[in-house]
Parts: C-alpha cells; sequence; structure tokens
C-alpha cells in the first residue's frame, strides 16, 4: 500500500512497519525538533476526539505524509499515558469512524485488502456490484451490537455460510474491529516519565481537557435514559420507527432532540433512523448533528414543551406521571423520584 493509504489508514501493521523504515523513532527522541509537527498532529486527534468525536483525516489537503502516519502511533502513546478506559473507548472509536468515511467509499479491492488484515473473510459478491459475501461467522461477531433490524440475521440474504453486505455495511463492520484494535494498542502501558517532558506537558493539558469533559458527560448521564424511564410519546415514535414508519418533520425534531438531552451520541441517533423509508444518510447525519450542537450554532436544541408537542399531535396523551410535568425531559426524573423535576 501507498503511504497515501497509510496515512488514512494507519492503525494497519503495514503502516508500522513502513514508519520504522522511515525513521528509527523511540518515544524519547519525540521531543526533538524534527518531530514537533508530529507532536502537534498527534495531540490534535485526541483533542478531535474529545471535542468532535471524530479524527478528521482530510488527506486531500495533507503534505507531510509521514509525520500524519506517525502522528498515530504517537496519539496513541498519549492516551496510553493518560490511562482512563473511557478516553480509550473516546478515542478508539473516534479513529474507527475516521476510518469508515473513507472505507465506505474506498477501491473494493483495498477495501478486502484491509478487511484481511483485520482478520475479516470477505470477498465480492456474485449480486450486485459493490455488495460483498461476508463469512458467517464474522458477521455475528461483529454485528451482534447493532440493534437496527437490517442487520438482524432473518433480514439478510445467507447463502452457503455468506452474508450479503454492502460496501458501507463492510466498513461499518470494519469500524467495529479497527475500535477493537486501536483501543487494544492504548491498553499498553506507558507512564508519563517515559515521554519526553515537551511530550509529557501536552499530555498533562490533555488530561485536563478530558477532565472537563468527563464532568460534563456526568451531567449528561444523571438523565440518560433506558427503555424503562422513557415518555410515552418518545416510546411511541421508537416503536413507529422500528416498523419503518415515516416520522413527520416536528416529530423527528421532538425524538432527536430528546435523545441528544438524553445522553446518546449522534451515531446511536443516526442508526434508529437507517430503517425509515425515505432514510438519507448525509441529510440526517447534518440534521441530527445540527440539533445535537455538533455543527452551526453549537447549541444542543431542547425537545418541545408537553403543551407543545399535544398541539402538534405528537402527545399520544400521557400517563400518570406526565400528569406531574411540564416538559418530556422532565419523565425519567419524575418517574425514579415519584415527582416531577
Ligand atoms: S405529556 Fe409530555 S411527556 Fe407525556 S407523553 Fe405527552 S408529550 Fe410526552
Amino acid at each position: 500500500m501507498s503511504v497515501l493509504r497509510y496515512a488514512k489508514y494507519p492503525f494497519l501493521r503495514g503502516a508500522a512497519a513502513f514508519v520504522s523504515e522511515q525513521v528509527d523513532l523511540q518515544l524519547k527522541e519525540l521531543g526533538k525538533e524534527e518531530f514537533k509537527p508530529v507532536v502537534r498532529r498527534a495531540k490534535q486527534r485526541v483533542m478531535q476526539a474529545l471535542k468532535q468525536r471524530r479524527v478528521v483525516t482530510e488527506s486531500r489537503e495533507l503534505v507531510d505524509y509521514v509525520s500524519e502516519v506517525l502522528s498515530f502511533p504517537t496519539a496513541v502513546a498519549m492516551v496510553s499515558a493518560i490511562n482512563d478506559d473511557r478516553l480509550r473507548s473516546v478515542y478508539s472509536l473516534s479513529e474507527a469512524k475516521a476510518a469508515y468515511e473513507s472505507l465506505k467509499d474506498e477501491d473494493p479491492k483495498t477495501l478486502l485488502a484491509i478487511s484481511r488484515e483485520l482478520g475479516i473473510r470477505a470477498k465480492p459478491s456474485a449480486g450486485p456490484a459493490r455488495d460483498f459475501d461476508l463469512d458467517f461467522e464474522d458477521y455475528l461477531l461483529h454485528a451482534a451490537r447493532f440493534h437496527q433490524p437490517r442487520w438482524k440475521l432473518v433480514n439478510r440474504k445467507l447463502d452457503r455460510g455468506m452474508v450479503q453486505v454492502t460496501q458501507r455495511e463492510l466498513a461499518r463492520i470494519l469500524q467495529e474491529a479497527i475500535q477493537r484494535r486501536v483501543y487494544e494498542k492504548t491498553t499498553v502501558p506507558l507512564s508519563v516519565e517515559d515521554l519526553p517532558e515537551s511530550v509529557s506537558l501536552e499530555v498533562g493539558e490533555l488530561r485536563e481537557n478530558w477532565e472537563k469533559i468527563k464532568r460534563s458527560f456526568g451531567a449528561r448521564e444523571a438523565v440518560k435514559d433506558d427503555e424503562t424511564n422513557r415518555p410515552p410519546c418518545v416510546k411511541r415514535m421508537l416503536e413507529r420507527l422500528s416498523k419503518g414508519e415515516h416520522l413527520s418533520h416536528p416529530e423527528r425534531f421532538a425524538l432527536t432532540t430528546y435523545l441528544s438531552n438524553s445522553g446518546h451520541a449522534v451515531e446511536e441517533i443516526l442508526g434508529l433512523y437507517s430503517s425509515s423509508p425515505d432514510f438519507n444518510a448525509a441529510r440526517t447525519e447534518y440534521q441530527v448533528r445540527h440539533l445535537a450542537g455538533e455543527m452551526g450554532s453549537r447549541t444542543r436544541y431542547k425537545p418541545p414543551k408537553c403543551s407543545t408537542m399535544k398541539t402538534q399531535g405528537i402527545c399520544p396523551g400521557g400517563d400518570d406521571v406526565c400528569q406531574r410535568i411540564r416538559h418530556p425531559l422532565q419523565y425519567p426524573a419524575a418517574k425514579l423520584g415519584g415527582k416531577g423535576g
């Protein structure tokens, strides 16, 4: 593979071999002047993971491919030194999401080469172009976490131990495998003392940022919802979505804002809409990110009050808990605590 591909997929074993051919990089040497762009980009990778939940790799704008490739193991070392499981998850998912963005449009030969490297057995399908046959066991192993109906085996075409998937679906499965690989890399024990002083200062700054972000997660998780404490309006919209029914614009607004204010990641919300009959991935992602405050004005929108939901015909009538609240976001606390929040 070319250096450009390694810059896009730096978690591949070939990328590590490429790096060692180019430079004899030891951790202590990262403090040298010549590695400053590498450290800067590595820190940026982690910051992008913290703030945007996705590492941004703009390969068209890249000029220094070697630094881009080197910045990945350096970022992994920084995350290892911070030694926090939750950060490992956030960072590995962000790297995997960046890879997904490239893989979904990747040339099929490269996609299959990367699948092989990740231990996923796939081959071009005899069916539609850009469809693939994926080994049944690999499908089960990686798609088990996906809850949308389209991933259920009963809804898939299965032939002689192979499951047919689209390129986008194969890329999504690879995203899972990549996240696991990156996560494992960040578990290699590393102490800040192993790093040169200039790099450990950057790690200290990242750690501070992470602690601040974690505190805001904590506040959000206090209202994290689950199936047992959802208001009737939200339950009904989710049921209709799972049956593949169309939701009106006000319903989508209410559902998306309810979920994003209840601790759900944008990707989870997107997954719910993917079975919608008029699903358009790019448009839905734009709308959901916008409402979740990840784009545009950076304001996270709130769902409408119950009175507005009633006027819009979204409220199915409510239950006894609803009698004590005026806003759907008050429902989980009212249900758990017995009184309106
Ligand atoms: S009263 Fe409010 S929370 Fe309850 S179902 Fe209606 S809109 Fe939802």
